[in-house]
């Protein structure tokens, strides 16, 4: 059986409303109180599964020497896509109902089987680069609208490539690492100079991001039809933007202090062969792109999407954003054939961000820039009472996504953080 057969079922109970089910398996990086080390685990269910130890075993063997000891994935990731496949089948066995292997060794199990929640989960690879994109068109139409012209919400190159800029890898964090509010440069409508100050508009932007898979070399192009084979897998991403401190410094060059505070990413990479069978087309595009980005069939992913938002106060958090991957204008292998058409290559761990994504519904934008219209709507929260038009100190984000599939789900866990206050006494 295929490992993204709907009907396996493994020897340990998993919910149907699991995101990690034997279908998924997305590798992550954890260590725990008693074995601080950090190392290489799969999600299956409420567990953790210890790849170090099946590899030290002899159980799995993606390479020569050991790779899952490892305190990233970046080595396994370089190993290749037909190293991923054949691990990933090679663990889909093991978990099998039906293989006595893991199941029926009860030493064995205690040492690879660790409960999801006495686990400290790490940032899972070594970023090289962070790129940011903008391909939802509903949330460019919003921005431009808000920002410009309503009538010329879309720029005129918006149509023609996938809008990007090169963000920051150093401050990528993983989920569970809480931020505090930025301190910079901003300049108030009514203000003749600007000041410096704790950003007053903090928000949040839903995104996904794709890892890359493979070191490309400088001065050569990935083809849009080569693209996908470059992709490791998939996360959540949160792209915290401080929009007082965006507005006033993005001329010309787009955004720099307003982005690169802190970006967060969820733990488990579900990998692209697990996202296989959620594919769908993407909107159609007119204009049709220049030949370097041209694409035919199903190259977008079926990905639901929601934030909640939790005050500290709050005993319950509210959904505010419901929404889906799918509309997505721009793919995947058209962001990454862009990005290198140049010749700009790119490394194995590198993050690839989708921009935010938004749907054409006011409860489907992916910012509180959008949900609020810039402070115009504020929000009211579940208690009926809070509102919100930007973050405030102590709320607490948290996006999660899933593929739905027949009686199971290929999740992607979730990506969660806090607003602390701005730590001004350090700047
Ligand atoms: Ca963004």
């Amino acid at each position: 059986m295929h490992p993204n057969d709907p009907a396996l079922k493994s020897f340990l109970d998993v919910a149907e409303q699991s995101d990690f089910p034997i279908q998924n398996l997305p590798f992550g990086i954890f260590s725990t109180a008693s074995q601080p080390q950090a190392r290489t685990g799969v999600a299956i269910g409420d567990w953790v599964l210890d790849l170090s130890v099946l590899e030290s075993r002899g159980l799995i063997k993606p390479a020569a020497h050991a790779v899952f000891g490892d305190a990233t994935l970046n080595t396994f990731i370089s190993l290749g896509r037909q190293v991923w496949r054949e691990t990933r089948e090679a663990i889909s066995q093991l978990l099998r109902h039906d293989n006595p292997v893991l199941r029926d060794d009860s030493v064995l199990r205690s040492q690879a089987l660790i409960a999801q929640s006495e686990v400290q989960m790490h940032l899972p690879i070594k970023v090289g680069g962070y790129t940011d994109f903008y391909s939802s068109k509903e949330h460019a139409t919003n921005v431009g609208s808000m920002f410009r012209d309503p009538a010329n919400a879309l720029l005129p190159n918006w149509l023609h490539l996938p809008v990007g800029y090169n963000g920051r890898a150093s401050s990528v964090i993983v989920s569970g690492v809480d931020v505090h509010r930025p301190m910079g440069q901003v300049k108030p409508p009514s203000a003749e100079q600007p000041l410096f100050a704790a950003c007053a508009k903090l928000d949040f932007e839903l995104e996904t991001a794709f890892i890359v898979g493979a070191d490309t070399v400088l001065g050569e192009a990935v083809t849009v039809s080569d693209a996908e084979s470059l992709m490791f897998g998939m996360v959540l991403l949160n792209d915290w933007s401080a929009r007082d401190i965006q507005q006033w410094e993005y001329v010309p060059l787009g955004p720099f202090n307003a982005k690169t505070f802190a970006t967060s990413i969820s733990p488990w990479i579900v990998t692209m062969e697990a996202l296989e069978p959620f594919r769908v087309q993407g909107p159609v595009q007119e204009p049709k792109p220049l030949p370097y980005l041209q694409q035919s069939g199903a190259h977008s992913f079926d990905i639901s999407l929601e934030v909640d938002l939790q005050p500290e106060s709050a005993k319950k958090p509210t959904t505010i954003c419901k929404t889906n991957y799918r509309a997505m204008y721009w793919s995947m292998a058209q962001q990454l054939a862009h990005h290198t058409v140049s010749g700009c290559n790119v490394g194995v761990g590198d993050v690839m961000a989708s921009g935010t994504i938004s749907g054409s519904t006011p409860d489907s934008y992916g910012s509180l820039l959008e949900l609020s219209w810039n402070g115009q709507r504020p929000l009211t929260l579940d208690d009926g009472t809070t509102q919100r038009s930007f973050l405030e100190n102590g709320d607490r984000v948290t996006m999660r996504g899933w593929c739905q599939g027949a009686g199971y789900r290929i999740g992607f866990g979730e990506v969660s953080a806090r607003v602390l206050p701005a730590l001004s006494g350090r700047r």
